[in-house]
């Protein structure tokens, strides 16, 4: 054992003499004197030798052990000292190296502006489930199994996914929700009481793709429910909300229209961001750009969250996130938002 011992330390001196990288010099000192290392080892072993030899076997393994690591040392410092040196030629008129920074996602950065605008307006924000049951995103909206609507929105079911249980009576199937409605109305309903003001943002799947839909998309959904909730209200809201969100003096115009959920129902539109309303290809020569879809909530749906519809009356609507991130920034085709192409997002 004392010849291994003087071994290993004649062979790692040699080692240690050579080494001209510090980097280097770290791998072997950890080669030899690491948990796992070939010195440590042997040291491991001198319990093993019989008693009379093992104080001086020991005396010597702790002698080779300290000038090893001496060694270690010195190199280490002469290593560095030559490396400081070489760098005194700095210069401090160079321009410096920035870090790579990455920013947030377009739709990530409007979501945020949207929480911040309704926010102010008192809305709180809840968050709800993206497997919805057939329950909440139709039935309780007032949209029952052979309703028509139920055809707009052509979902993503879950039948028989693997370690999912298929829920059935009065929840029905599981599915990928189709609108963030489900969490704001009735879901949050059924949990508060009203007066209440909250918005519920969220993916949501339908099965489209083109150049306007993805099958994944963001939602953003608000409702009021308070005394004497009328529809100016709701207009007064959605100017507001638009103004901030485009970050310019647009009009807000509402169109009849028909969603299950609501009565009287209307879309809304704002003035084109790019034309100013006098009309462009983007806005197919309209001047107007659909939003969303809002109105006043359905009695259908106040009773499923056992609300008293004569006492109570409240508004709700909804739009894409991505519309008026796209607005704003003039993108074109929705799927280069969610194609991770760089060169891109980077633009904003
Ligand atoms: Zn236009």
């Amino acid at each position: 054992m004392k010849e291994q011992l003087e071994q290993l330390k004649n062979k790692v001196l040699e080692e240690i003499k050579k080494i001209q990288d510090p980097k280097l010099l770290g791998n072997l000192e950890k080669e030899y004197l690491g948990r796992k290392g070939k010195l440590t080892k042997i040291l491991r072993k001198i319990k093993d030798v019989s008693a009379e030899l093992r104080p001086v076997v020991g005396k010597l393994a702790n002698e080779i052990k300290k000038d090893v690591s001496a060694a270690f040392q010195e190199a280490e410092i002469k290593l560095k000292t030559r490396y400081q040196n070489s760098s005194e030629f700095f210069d401090p008129t160079l321009p410096g190296i920035v870090p790579p920074s990455g920013h947030l996602h377009p739709i990530t950065q409007m979501l945020e502006r949207i929480w911040e605008v309704f926010r102010s307006m008192n809305y709180d924000l809840v968050l709800g489930p993206e497997i919805e049951n057939d329950y909440y995103n139709f039935q309780a909206l007032n949209v029952p199994p052979d309703h028509p609507a139920r055809d707009m929105h052509d979902t993503f079911y879950l039948k028989g996914a693997r370690g999912v249980k298929r829920e059935r009576g009065k929840y029905g199937d599981l599915l990928l929700r189709t609108h963030t409605s489900s969490i704001s109305q009735v879901r949050t309903m059924e949990k508060r009481k009203p007066p209440i003001r909250i918005m519920a943002t969220g993916k949501c799947y339908r099965r489209d793709d083109d150049i306007s839909h993805t099958p994944m998309f963001h939602q953003f959904d608000g409702i009021a429910i308070d005394h004497n909730i009328t529809f100016a209200d709701l207009k007064g809201t959605l100017h507001y909300a638009m103004r901030e969100l485009l970050e310019e003096e647009v009009k807000v115009r509402f169109r009849i229209s028909y969603f299950p959920f609501v009565e009287p129902g209307a879309e809304f539109d704002v003035t084109c961001t790019i034309c100013g309303g006098r009309g462009c290809p983007t806005c197919k020569g309209t001047g107007w750009l659909e939003m969303g879809g809002c109105g006043i909530i359905h009695p259908n749906v106040m009773k499923a969250a056992k609300y008293d519809s004569k006492k109570w009356k409240g508004f709700a609507f909804g739009f894409g996130v991505e519309r008026p991130a796209m607005v704003k920034h003039r993108i074109s085709d929705i799927r280069a938002l969610f194609e991770n192409d760089l060169r891109f997002l980077n633009q904003f």
